[in-house]
């Protein structure tokens, strides 16, 4: 049991280990979480660039158990049918109210000149549900706005989460796309993923990782008006 020798190491133990790799001309961030126990995990949003991706898992030595998906949009779905079938894994999420999306996957690269397969995941979430990556359990979170079946996958211990396009470093989802709400999603994000408290960290769709104290205390679109949305 005692790894002294190797304290980085018995660090990691303790928990998830992440990489990002861009994928799609939206450089979203695709993600392998993986446990250094074991070194199985999930893919989370495998937007496309499935070469970038295989060859990262290939890198890490991960064992993909899963593909989890945040949303239905083509830069996080898009390479989800194809990345199942070559894995041979199950897909879980988003909340169903994707599902328009989902099936639409072929118009939406049709509309941005990328290639994308309609895919149906093994399991839909809903509020209140886990997702288990490597014996590490998510909390699910349904913020809908940016798309309505958007999710947020919250790990407790770790004060991590998986935010999808919901929240952004200095930014919010945008919701000018089809089935986007700005209102809707402004009041996710300030009655489901601020309380969850300051000092959780997020890997995000898009851009850098930030934390929910930075962006409560800095992000234009949620400082100002914070003090009321919590009552
Ligand atoms: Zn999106
Ligand atoms: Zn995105």
């Amino acid at each position: 049991m005692s790894d002294t020798s190797k304290p980085e190491a018995a660090q990691h133990k303790q928990g998830l280990r992440a990489a990002i790799v861009p994928v799609t001309p939206f450089q979203q961030n695709c993600t392998l979480l993986w446990d250094p126990a074991t070194m199985t995990g999930a893919v989370v949003d495998p937007g496309g660039d499935l070469e970038y991706i295989e060859r990262a898992i290939a890198e890490v030595g991960m064992k993909p158990e899963k593909i989890v998906l945040t949303h239905g949009h083509i830069d996080h779905a898009g390479g989800a049918a194809e990345l199942k079938e070559r894995l041979g894994v199950p897909i879980e999420g988003p909340h169903e109210a994707e599902r328009p999306l989902l099936e639409g996957l072929e118009e939406q690269g049709r509309a941005y000149g990328m290639q994308a397969r309609a895919v149906t995941p093994n399991r839909w979430l809903s509020e209140g549900d886990t997702v288990a990556v490597a014996g590490h359990v998510f909390e699910v979170l349904h913020c809908p706005g940016h798309s309505p079946g958007s999710v947020v996958l919250v790990n407790r211990p770790q004060r991590f989460v998986l935010m999808g396009d919901v929240l952004f470093q200095g930014s919010i989802g945008r919701t000018d796309l089809p089935f986007g709400n700005h209102e809707a999603l402004l009041k996710a994000i300030r009655t489901k993923v601020l309380p969850l408290g300051d000092e959780f960290a997020f890997i995000c769709g898009h851009g850098p990782t930030s934390t929910i104290g930075h962006e409560r205390q800095t992000n234009p679109f949620l400082v100002g008006d914070a003090g009321s949305s919590y009552a």
